[in-house]
């Protein structure tokens, strides 16, 4: 256990790193930024910060004296770092998960080895390959590169035969990963907190929606079937079995048109679509994660509102004076300095009563 007047270090200065360290404080926690960015909105909350390169040996032998545990907000932290700081200090979530969740075949390999279902998928060195790929997969397919693609960057839709031709290209290059497309009803996810002794903790499923690939609001709860509930909170918990994850794991997921619900992607942090936790439910996201990592009993994650979040990207942040006037709308700011179009620079909560949520808010 490593109690309250502890120091966690974060690999990853974003916002979650921000919110992390909000809720650590919270606990009685400090925490220590470890980050190459200038601009680190965690580090701006947290009483120490590191700025160095992930592969500074010397800075990261000086944060691992300095911490008494480390997480991260960021999956791609290379694993050579997180081994690095591994044989010095508790490293939670570590690299076996790390390597599973950064590789989009691995990751696709293991959920489906679970008997989890994903949509059929190929992998594709070269153009050769992706010839092949299509064959087996069909048409309309994705073409995702297989590392560091996020909020639909490093992605390519292919709808007829003639999308083929190039599209690796227009990835920046292999490996890559061919997936069908899912005709999807909507996309939800799962935000589950697992502990050192192995309790578990689920987030009730929520429903995403997207623009431009940015996820632009979550609706809590989503609107699932009792069994569709049940079935997507326990493929959640079962992934981070098999993981042997020690803290927060966002499992992104669709629900098929055919009722089908499969999973899409794991992201073994804290998750933009777990932000309406913060107001909504008995415990949220980031301190679980704290729990988590530091051996404390898992909190209840209970939802006592309905909520729909709003991210806040870009300019629209500049509208907080409108927002603060809102009666019930929770506004959380993130302190960046540089606002750029599609930057995430806040959030926003709405709060109603259970089973009270307006229908329409979704557009
Ligand atoms: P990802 O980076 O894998 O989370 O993909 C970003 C977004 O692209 C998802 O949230 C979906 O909206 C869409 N998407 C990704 N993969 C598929 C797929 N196989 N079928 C349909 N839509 C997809």
């Amino acid at each position: 256990m490593i109690p309250p007047g502890s120091t966690i270090g974060i690999l990853g200065g974003g916002q979650l790193g921000r919110m992390t360290a909000l809720a650590a404080a919270r606990l009685g926690y400090r925490c220590h930024v470890f980050a190459p960015e200038t601009e680190q909105p965690a580090a701006l909350v947290s009483a120490a910060q590191t700025r160095a390169a992930f592969d500074d040996r010397a800075a990261l032998d000086r944060f691992a004296a300095a911490v008494d545990v480390v997480t991260l907000e960021w999956e791609n932290v290379p694993t050579t770092t997180v081994e690095h700081l591994a044989e010095r200090v508790p490293v939670r979530p570590g690299t076996a998960v790390l390597a599973v969740c950064q590789e989009r075949i691995a990751e696709k390999r293991f959920v489906e080895g679970l008997g989890i279902g994903v949509t059929p998928f190929a992998p594709v060195a070269d153009q050769a390959e992706l010839a092949l790929a299509v064959e087996r997969v069909g048409l309309p397919a994705i073409l995702k590169t297989t590392r560091l693609g996020y909020d639909g960057k490093g992605q390519t839709a292919l709808r007829t035969p003639a999308d083929v031709q190039g599209a690796l290209e227009r990835i920046g290059g292999g490996p890559a990963i061919l997936e069908a497309f899912v005709d999807f009803a909507f996309e939800f996810s799962v935000v589950t907190a697992r502990g050192a002794d192995g309790s578990q903790a689920s987030f009730d499923p929520v429903e995403n929606r997207h623009a431009d690939h940015v996820l632009a609001l979550t609706l809590a709860p989503a609107r699932l079937s009792e069994a569709q509930r049940a079935e997507a909170v326990a493929m959640a918990e079962q992934i981070a079995v098999a993981l042997d994850l020690v803290g927060v794991l966002g499992v992104e997921m669709f629900l098929a048109r055919d009722g089908r619900v499969l999973v899409n992607e794991l992201a073994p942090r804290p998750h933009n679509s777990g932000h309406w936790t913060m107001d909504a439910c008995a415990t949220c996201q980031f301190e679980q994660l704290v729990r988590a990592v530091c051996g404390l009993p898992l909190g209840s994650p209970a939802r006592h509102h309905d909520a729909l979040m709003r991210n806040l990207l870009g300019f629209e942040a500049e509208a907080w004076p409108e927002l603060l006037a809102k009666p019930g709308l929770r506004l959380h700011l993130y302190g960046k300095t540089e606002t750029k179009p599609g930057r995430k620079m806040g959030h926003l909560n709405l709060l109603f009563p259970l089973g009270e949520r307006p229908d329409g808010l979704d557009g």
